[in-house]
């Protein structure tokens, strides 16, 4: 099937930390948007040269990037995504970095939302600065009397953002200066965790070993929890290309484990 090409312009840019940019989208193609695709993510589409996509004709070849939809303003056809700066060596974080208004991005999408089930009796979220967009669209989603945590690693004490929370979600930030070389810091706050009376909704995202660890934690507390969402954003040493690769070889070991 033919991927949906949205073709789009930046209309603004906002430095958020020294390590996350937003860029505001905007464009007819987005007419059709849907509106409640917030915390879902869009496929960024680049040329293998890093440069983006402009038309449908190219996209079947292009590279393709998960960034989350952070906030999407169907009256004025406003898309805002929030990416991590993380050097040049990615054509996504490279193209962030540069991009100024004017330029153009086509994105694919968007996939299914990450929303934490707001039915579970607490809440746990676990993420880098990756999934930070994800976690701040859940946060500002949960009712008002939520109970829980989040758990937010980043580069450095400047990219502790401001997030919109309940009152009753306490957020712990971890500074992890170099993410290129794994710490367990956030999944030891997952294995630490201090229990909440009822079933929690556990949200982890973030680095790949993350993922892998704290599934296995999960597991086995299946029964105490009332939902779960975890999943790999990306994966050190490796382009997105080599996480899915990881991913799926992830899934055949675990499928062989159960057989
Ligand atoms: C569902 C989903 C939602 C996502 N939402 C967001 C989002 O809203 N904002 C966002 O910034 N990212 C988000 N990501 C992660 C993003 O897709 C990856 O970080 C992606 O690899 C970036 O592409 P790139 O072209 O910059 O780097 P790639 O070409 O994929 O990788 C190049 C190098 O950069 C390293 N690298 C990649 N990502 C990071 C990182 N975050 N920090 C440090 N080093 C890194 C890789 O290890 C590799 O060595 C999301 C991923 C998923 C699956």
């Amino acid at each position: 099937m033919p991927i949906r090409v949205r073709s789009l312009e930046v209309i603004d840019t906002s430095i958020l930390s020294p390590h996350l940019k937003r860029i505001t989208l905007h464009g007819k193609d987005l007419a059709d948007f849907p509106t409640d695709a917030e915390s879902g993510y869009v496929k960024a589409l680049f040329h293998p040269q890093g440069l983006p996509v402009v038309d449908a004709d190219t996209a079947k070849s292009a590279v393709k990037r998960s960034y989350t939809v952070r906030a999407f303003r169907a009256e004025t056809r406003e898309l805002d995504i929030d990416f991590v700066l993380h050097g040049d060596l990615g054509p996504a974080s490279a193209w962030a970095r540069a991009a100024c208004v004017g330029d153009v991005l086509a994105i694919a999408g968007p996939g299914p939302t990450k929303l934490a089930d707001a039915d579970a009796d607490w809440f746990a979220f676990f993420g880098d600065l990756s999934a930070l967009p994800a976690i701040a669209v859940n946060l500002q989603r949960l009712p008002e009397d939520a109970l829980g945590y989040a758990f937010l690693e980043v580069p450095s004490k400047d990219d502790c953002v401001d997030l919109e929370k309940p009152p009753g979600v306490r957020v712990e930030w971890i500074i992890n200066a170099q993410p290129d070389i794994y710490s367990d810091e956030l999944f030891q706050c997952l294995e630490k965790l201090q229990w909440l009376d009822g079933a929690p909704y556990i949200w982890v995202a973030g680095e790949f070993e993350l993922m892998r660890s704290a599934r296995k934690t999960l597991k086995s507390l299946k029964s105490a929890v009332h939902g779960k969402y975890v999943s790999s954003y990306w994966k050190i040493g490796a382009t997105q290309e080599g996480l899915q690769k990881a991913k799926a070889l992830e899934e055949v070991k675990s499928a062989l484990r159960m057989s």
